[in-house]
């Protein structure tokens, strides 16, 4: 739970027990009773956006979830127009009515839960359980950064200086910020965003995944109903163009991306050639995610920590495993286990509660999987391939040693665990090959040899470190979650600097 001192009395969001037959029954009906087609139409200044009007496919089946209208170019600039303006007044709001109205955001996303659910699991192809801890981590982020913005900015901090003078430290917003979040938390990364630049005291031009439109829609709508005034944070789909619309603004006061490293950087070229302010990029990116495992780890937990880290989700996850290095004396009997536990996985319709893998989010995801492991069987050894259903835009979790990791250059994002072994000598050279990839996301290891856990921390710049337990599901307040290179700038989402990123400070020093 979030200590009580800072956070009140509020513990993280709770849950639901899946394998409780009436909560389960309770949340199945209500998702049916919930579940509508959303039709998404962006209002920039009052007036409906004029871009292309699409269908949302469900990766699911292929089924129209509902139907979005992207913003235009020249729409997506002027949202950042009504933004600075509304950054006027918003920034002036006290921070208890803003952490107030995050508070009430966070009630209604769990009060509309079904909603969020089905939407979920329709247009994004969550399992329940994922869907789940993804509304649970959305409510923490709104509940989390409200108390921080109390803890941190309601009240200037004096400084210390001579006598006869008055120094203090103050936070301001810095403006219009624009955050561009990825499909694969559309709910949990896209609010999370959003609600840190709000906290600070931002206004936001918000562009969700061009895949995720709808639940984002539904956020956007809670944010409003909880009190957030509509020119305080717009809703702005759209493709790429937008994106470049929006991070080329001269007016803009930030950004905040989640997404691949390659976007990552096309934002920092935009940023360096645009006029106005010098502006921050809070960037959190993919990972190579390695977990290590020595001779002396408990193999059932290892297993089990393998699977769920390399797997749920269908591995579409940053923070997901994607190279398992294996001491070579335990690699066979490992992999073994491994492969035995991947065995039962059921992929399928992820609204079911006995479905453990859901499908991947589109064509281009699926074929770029089946492209590369196409590309893997011809030099290296694919060990295990699942089998998934016929229809629909599945694929089944893979397992492939390597000759080397080298042969991985980069993220794979999707349901295939790559394997290295190595032998015991060796520790330091494969420490040098995880940090040579420039990677630092997250990173597993299994040992029972406390001497190994202090030394691979201290050589690893890695941002979230996992030991004896799985990399995946960091839980804002706990788990703060970033990474450094070429995984992204920091601060950590969901940890006490993440906001300061998003405002100015301000010290006035007043002689008295
Ligand atoms: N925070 C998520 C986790 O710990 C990952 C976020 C992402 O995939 O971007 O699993």
């Amino acid at each position: 739970p979030l200590p009580a001192k800072i956070y009140g009395k509020r513990a993280n969001s709770a849950g639901v027990e899946l394998g409780d037959r009436k909560e389960l029954a309770a949340l199945l009906g209500g998702i049916a009773k919930a579940s509508r087609t959303v039709n998404a139409v962006p209002l920039i200044d009052g007036v409906k956006a004029a871009g292309k009007a699409q269908n949302v496919i469900s990766p699911v089946n292929g089924a129209t979830v509902g139907t979005v209208v992207f913003a235009t170019a020249d729409e997506a600039a002027k949202a950042v127009g009504i933004a600075k303006k509304a950054f006027v007044s918003w920034s002036r709001v006290p921070v208890e009515t803003r952490a107030k109205a995050l508070e009430k955001a966070g009630d209604l996303l769990e009060s509309h839960r079904d909603l969020l659910m089905d939407l979920l699991s329709r247009e994004a192809g969550k399992t329940l359980d994922d869907g789940i801890a993804e509304i649970r981590e959305a409510v923490d982020f709104c509940r989390y950064y409200a108390a921080e913005a109390r803890r941190q900015f309601a009240s200037d901090k004096a400084m210390p200086g001579p006598t006869g003078e008055d120094n203090k430290l103050r936070h301001r917003g810095r403006g219009a910020f624009v955050c561009i979040s990825p499909w694969n938390f559309p709910l949990a990364i896209f609010l999370g965003q959003v609600t840190a630049a709000l906290a600070a005291g931002n206004t936001v031009v918000a562009k969700p995944a061009e895949q995720t439109p709808l639940i984002a829609y539904e956020a956007i709508r809670l944010l409003h109903e909880a009190g957030v005034p509509k020119d305080a944070v717009l809703y702005v789909p759209g493709d790429g163009s937008v994106g470049a619309a929006l991070t080329s603004h001269a007016d803009i006061a930030g950004v905040a991306f989640t997404g691949s490293t390659d976007t990552a950087w096309a934002i920092n070229r935009a940023l360096a050639a645009k006029k106005g302010p010098i502006v921050p990029l809070i960037a959190e990116t993919g990972g190579l995610n390695a977990m290590i495992v020595d001779a002396t780890a408990l193999s059932e937990q290892v297993a089990d920590d393998v699977v769920m880290s390399a797997f749920r989700s269908a591995g579409q996850r940053c923070s997901a495993l994607r190279i398992l290095y294996l001491q070579e004396d335990i690699a066979d009997n490992m992999l073994e286990m491994i492969e035995g536990a991947a065995r039962e996985l059921t992929l399928g319709d992820p609204s079911l509660a006995s479905t453990d893998v859901g499908p991947i989010i589109d064509q281009a995801q699926r074929d770029m999987l089946a492209a590369h492991i196409a590309a893997m069987r011809t030099s290296q050894k694919v060990r295990y391939a699942g089998t998934a259903p016929g229809e629909g835009l599945f694929f089944a979790p893979h397992i492939v040693e390597l000759n080397s990791a080298a042969a991985l250059e980069k993220e794979v994002f999707g349901p295939v665990l790559h394997v290295v072994r190595w032998k015991a000598k060796d520790l330091d050279a494969v420490l040098d090959q995880i940090a040579s990839t420039g990677y630092g996301l997250t990173f597993g290891l299994h040992t029972r040899i406390e001497a190994t856990v202090a030394k691979v921390i201290d050589r690893l710049d890695i941002g979230n470190v996992y030991v004896n337990r799985n990399t995946i599901g960091a839980v804002v307040g706990t788990q703060p979650f970033g990474g450094s290179g070429l995984s992204g700038t920091g601060p950590k989402a969901g940890g006490p600097s993440y906001l300061t990123r998003f405002a100015l400070e301000q010290v006035v020093s007043v002689n008295t």
